[in-house]
């Protein structure tokens, strides 16, 4: 066969360790299929051990890489060449690998080190003898000096059952468990940068997560859900199908004002929310609620203000920013494409009744009186007869409607 170009994923033993390890690699194969879908139906997956190799004609290694990139469970990408299983096969893709690479870096005379490995030991040389061989052929070609310790250009050559792999260049990947690996959550998920952060870290702790926003409506207009359907659909890079539940609460917020929640009124938004996360949770499956708080961040994020939005729920609350800080908030929101997207206005259904002070020490007991004025049950069946479910990203995007 030809050279033949591919991406070879790397997922590592340690993450197997103790799991199942079929669950894990059904969940990565599927956001490996998801990461090269749409790109004709000559993308090929073929599993070796401990790495994943895919090729597609019609796509560039570059592109091939790039989207090698964004799935979750994959520690290192590396792109490079499929050849035959022969000792001057690997030396010819080895040379030609090395001189792209030297020229797209601008290395003069980069020093250079051949790893190899034989993950299928039938091969007529050893590791030491191939890498040996490889190395002599690009002395030879290239005239490159030799650094085994600190080499300037690392080649890695993997002999298989049916072929040889090699590649000059290795980069970093999403790492983390495979989405889905985990269970299954509701996001609750604003216009801001902090919860679509959230999810993502939820995504690589191998969770599938589903998606609630809570808009205005009808004393807001529908900006905000543009926002949060574009959020979903940039997070759609890192998990196959992506769903957003949208549920208008302006009513319910008015409720709460006029029952006299007062300095607690944001908390006792909170509390809602999260009640009708919750049963949204339930009917979907999901096992926990994620949400951006990050402890003491705004007043509505104190430790006791959690503890009483915790008491209105009975399923966990993840909160995977509680100890991270804006500026690291907004550079992983920068680096996952979900901050261009955030910093976009709208209007926000939390700033449509905003107390001159929020409290930032309440109760459960205080809470639940002002819940008892607005008959919080029937409140929250209310919400959920108005769910409208949007597929970003799919090519029926307006699933259903509940109205
Ligand atoms: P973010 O940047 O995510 O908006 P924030 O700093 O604005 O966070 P808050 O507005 O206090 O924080 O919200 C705390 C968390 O409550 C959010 O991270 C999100 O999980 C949830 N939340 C807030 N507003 C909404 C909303 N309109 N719909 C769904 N969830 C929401
Ligand atoms: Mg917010």
């Amino acid at each position: 066969m030809d050279p033949q170009p591919c991406v070879l994923l790397k997922y590592g033993e340690i993450a197997l360790k103790g799991r199942n390890r079929g669950w894990f690699e059904s969940h990565l194969l599927r956001s490996v299929e998801h990461a090269f879908s749409g790109s004709g139906d000559e993308v090929r997956i073929r599993w070796r051990q401990g790495v994943l190799a895919v090729s597609c004609p019609a796509l560039s290694p570059e592109e091939l890489a790039e989207r090698a990139r964004t799935v979750i469970g994959i520690r290192v990408v590396q792109p490079g060449l499929r050849v035959n299983k022969t000792p001057e096969a690997a030396a010819s893709a080895a040379v030609s690998l090395l001189r792209e690479r030297c020229e797209r870096l601008g290395l003069q005379r980069p020093s250079f080190a051949i790893r190899a490995r034989r993950r299928h030991k039938r091969f007529p040389m050893n590791s030491d003898k191939l890498a040996s061989f490889v190395g002599a052929q690009v002395c030879a070609d290239l005239d490159l000096p030799v650094n085994l310790n600190h080499p300037n250009v690392e080649v890695e050559v993997e002999v298989d059952r049916h072929e040889v792999f090699v590649s000059a260049d290795k980069q970093r990947g999403q790492g983390g468990l495979p989405v889905g690996s985990s269970g299954h959550v509701v996001v609750l998920l604003s216009g801001g940068y902090d919860s679509p952060v959230a999810a993502y870290r939820a995504m690589r702790r191998g969770l599938r997560c589903e998606f609630v926003h809570f808009t205005g409506a009808p004393y807001t207009g529908p900006s905000s859900t543009y926002k949060a359907y574009a959020l979903v659909r940039e997070l759609s890079r890192f998990q196959p199908e992506v769903s957003l539940h949208t549920v208008p609460v302006g009513n319910a917020q008015r409720a709460l004002a006029v029952s006299g929640a007062g300095e607690a009124q944001i908390v006792a938004q909170r509390r809602l929310f999260v009640r009708a996360a919750e049963t949204l949770a339930k009917r979907l499956g999901a096992e926990a609620l994620v949400t951006g708080d990050s402890l003491g961040q705004v007043s509505s994020q104190t430790l006791s203000n959690m503890g009483t939005i915790d008491n209105a729920c009975s399923l966990p609350i993840l909160r995977p920013l509680v100890g991270w800080d804006k500026e690291e908030i907004m550079t992983e929101a920068g680096r996952i494409g979900t901050g261009e997207i955030s910093k976009l206005p709208d209007e926000d259904c939390c700033t449509l009744i905003l107390p001159p002070t929020v409290a930032t020490h309440t109760t459960p007991e205080q809470l639940s009186k002002i819940e008892g004025r607005v008959a919080l049950d029937e409140l929250v069946d209310k919400l959920l007869a108005e769910v409208q479910l949007l597929r970003p990203g799919q090519a029926d995007p307006v699933a259903s409607c509940a109205r």
